[in-house]
């Protein structure tokens, strides 16, 4: 039976699913888990270790460490967000291995989630196909891939300290482009819309637009 208290989140980069699946987790009042992060976190300790992504058993062995408060870190956690680090993450990613060392982690978060928490809320690539396929609410999000290198283009930017030059927009388009095709073509849990998972393009739609659009979506699913 669906399970009412989950929520799932899928989509490709800067489709705006972390936006909306933090606005969905404090409006329910339920626990968020932005599962990108893990294998984020991966990623880095490999490169932190002085390991090579492309290494199985280095990211194995990091995937198999990884502890979830490394995300309480201020330091560590501003170092995940970089575009090396999302285009790393997709390395590691790709390898089942990874991928099997963290499920139980994830599952772990959405059948308990934290702090007693009613729900919980997963945002991801795979969390309605293979990590939670029991949520109630199923969304996937997604964006023109131009109108999301922009988003990532404005967010580096900002992000950036005074002075730094940040990536241009060709390059976040091309970072967004090779990422999308990993993530989509890996054998393993690869990123895709599940048969009930509801499709939301927020290309043309501002933040408030989406969250309306995608509470209505989760509210429908949830009372059903
Ligand atoms: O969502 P975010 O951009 O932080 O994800 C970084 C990378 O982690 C993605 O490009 C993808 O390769 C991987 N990922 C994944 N499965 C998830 C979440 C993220 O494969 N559930």
């Amino acid at each position: 039976m669906a399970n009412r208290k989950l929520i799932a989140v899928d989509g490709p980069a800067a489709s705006g699913k972390g936006t909306l699946a933090r606005r969905l987790a404090a409006y329910f009042d339920f626990a968020y888990l932005d599962t990108g992060a893990l294998y984020r976190a991966v990623a880095l300790s490999v490169l932190d270790a002085g390991g090579a992504v492309d290494s199985q058993a280095d990211a194995v062995a990091a995937a198999q460490k990884l502890d979830m408060t490394m995300l309480d870190n201020a330091d560590f956690a501003a170092r995940l967000r970089t575009a090396e680090t999302g285009l790393a993450a997709s390395v590691v990613a790709a390898m089942p291995d990874v991928r099997a060392a963290i499920l139980a982690a994830q599952r772990q978060f959405a059948d308990t989630p934290p702090q007693a928490k009613a729900g919980a809320v997963l945002d991801g690539r795979d969390i309605g196909t293979v990590v939670c396929p029991d949520a109630a609410a199923k969304l996937f999000v997604t964006a023109r891939p131009d109108i999301r290198a922009e988003r990532r283009w404005k967010e580096l930017q900002a992000d950036n300290k005074a002075g730094a030059a940040g990536p241009d927009y060709e390059t976040v388009l091309g970072d967004i482009k090779a990422r999308d095709a990993r993530d989509a073509e890996r054998e393993t849990a690869p990123m895709k819309q599940a048969a009930d998972a509801d499709l939301l393009d927020s290309s043309d739609l501002s933040i408030e637009e989406a969250f309306t659009a995608a509470l209505a979506l989760v509210e429908a699913k949830l009372n059903d």
